[in-house]
């Protein structure tokens, strides 16, 4: 028999990027709170998802500016070479930084306990851990998600890396395949093109990112492609071999006669699951839909268990950073501030963290087409901006759509220098829900790649 904790006021699973915060503000209103997690502080985000990639983003990018100096007149005499296991200490350290101040946050707050172990529920709103059985009136789930291991030929006969396994890597893949053309895969095909691996991307679809307009897709490919990554969309009939004793290869086409790709190194990135299958879901009345995201409502409350919550990539709303923080602002504020968000006030916001990024906010002209809005569409290549002129940065473009009865933005997308900073002043508006005019009449700073956002609204033009 399990030992029974003392009944608590409120019970958090999973210390992603909502729990802690949640577990924090639930203690700071008076309840007795446990945090219980399985593995380290912070979850996917800060162990192997945005801040380990975010920092080989930024050693990808000292590479690269190093191998393009000579065309700002900047003189670096040696071959560039990238020194992996200094990379990945980097990284470390900035993940040991973000476990510290965790661990002294949460375990400074009065009426808080972290708990390390799996948590599986074994009644309603009943929890085993170990030897140990919690209760609580209010349990809130914030255990996030995995990557997703299709059923492909082969894979069992491999050693395929996903975002885990690559992160650790202290060597320099010879050539790196990567199944899977969408924000993970491309984000890492870049990062080890501009260490210095041969990199091929995999694609099922017939183009990367398709979720984009067709027009992003390509422009994205080109960037990628310039940097002498090799992409192969259309792969729909992809197996997997061992080739040699440590290499892969990868066969990517229904056509005969089409060559295989060869690799030292495989990265499966062809999306995410739940981790909601081991969790005992049933024993409490928890729904899921197909896929095994929790069912909530606007309020990220469960459609089938009282006083239980989903929240961050368990909840299929969203699967970002700070669609997860924002799920814990929504039921902090509904349970503590007597304000009603909803999860549908959110504009939907992204990057893909490439470089050039890619940033997106609100509606793709696919999505404006689509809804049968009538609209207006501004384009601008980067090459019309002179700040990216005179770094040298010119690759892509931004795009805004807007509602030609409102006025309102609909949505836009920039990809080029600092497109994922500054497209907040376009998000901004839209939050204000205010007209697009307010940034025509706006004097912006120069010279910055903000400032020509004004002159790309006049020239909106009826999106036919
Ligand atoms: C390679 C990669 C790069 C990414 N880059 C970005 C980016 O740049 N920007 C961005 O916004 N998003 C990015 N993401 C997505 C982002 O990491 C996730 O959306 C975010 O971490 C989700 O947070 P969460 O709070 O829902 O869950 P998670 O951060 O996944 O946390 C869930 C926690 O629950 C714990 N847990 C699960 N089950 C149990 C259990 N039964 N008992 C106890 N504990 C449990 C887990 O151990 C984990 O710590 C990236 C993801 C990946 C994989």
């Amino acid at each position: 028999m399990p030992e029974r904790h003392p009944e608590l006021d409120a019970i958090v699973i999973g210390a992603g990027q909502a729990g802690p915060s949640l577990a924090a503000r639930c203690a700071r209103e008076g309840l007795k709170t446990v945090l219980i997690e399985r593995g380290p502080l912070g979850g996917t985000c800060v162990n192997n998802g945005c801040v380990p990639t975010k920092t080989w983003v930024a050693s990808a990018r000292a590479a690269q500016v190093a191998r393009r100096a000579a065309e700002w007149g900047v003189v670096v005499d040696a071959p560039v070479r990238v020194d992996m296991a200094a990379v990945r200490a980097r990284k470390d350290k900035i993940i040991a930084a973000s476990h510290q101040s965790l661990a002294a946050w949460l375990g400074s707050t009065p009426n808080l306990a972290v708990v390390q172990g799996q948590a599986r529920f074994t009644g309603p709103r009943t929890l085993q851990v170990g030897d140990t059985e919690y209760t609580a009136p209010r349990i809130f789930l914030n255990v996030g998600g995995a990557p997703l291991r299709p059923a492909m030929p082969g894979l069992g006969e491999v050693h395929a890396l996903d975002n885990r396994g690559i992160l650790e890597l202290d060597h320099l893949p010879g050539h790196l395949v990567v199944i899977g053309g969408s924000y993970i895969g491309l984000e890492f095909a870049q990062i080890f093109r501009r260490f210095g691996s041969q990199v091929t991307v995999c694609e099922m679809g017939p183009r990367i990112i398709g979720r984009e307009d067709e027009e992003v897709s390509a422009e994205v490919q080109r960037v990628l492609e310039r940097e002498g990554i090799v992409i192969r969309a259309n792969a729909q009939c992809l197996s997997v071999a061992r080739e040699g004793a440590d290499g892969v290869r990868v066969h990517t086409s229904c056509e005969s006669g089409e060559p295989d790709v060869s690799g030292s190194h495989l990265l499966l990135a062809v999306g995410r699951t739940p981790n909601t299958a081991g969790l005992g879901l049933d024993a409490a009345g928890i729904a899921t839909d197909v896929r095994g995201f929790v069912t909530v409502d606007e309020q990220l409350r469960s459609t089938s268990a009282a006083g239980v919550w989903a929240l961050g990539d368990c909840n299929g709303r969203g699967a970002f950073t700070h669609t997860s923080y924002n799920d814990f602002e929504i039921v902090a504020a509904n349970l503590f501030d007597d304000d009603p968000r909803r999860v549908s006030d959110r504009i939907p916001v992204y990057a893909l963290f490439t470089d050039p990024p890619l940033a997106r906010i609100g509606m793709s002209e696919n999505e404006v087409r689509a809804s049968g809005k009538s609209a207006l569409v501004a384009r601008m290549p980067m090459t019309r901006v002179g700040r990216a002129r005179e770094a040298g940065e010119t690759q892509g473009f931004m795009k805004v759509l807007v509602d030609a009865q409102t006025q309102r933005i609909l949505g836009a997308t920039m990809l080029g220098m600092n497109a994922d900073e500054v497209i907040h002043g376009l998000l901004d508006v839209m939050a204000a829900g205010v007209p697009y005019t307010t940034i025509r009449r706006t004097v912006h700073i120069h010279p910055t790649v903000s400032e020509l956002v004004p002159t790309l609204l006049e020239g909106l033009k009826p999106l036919t």
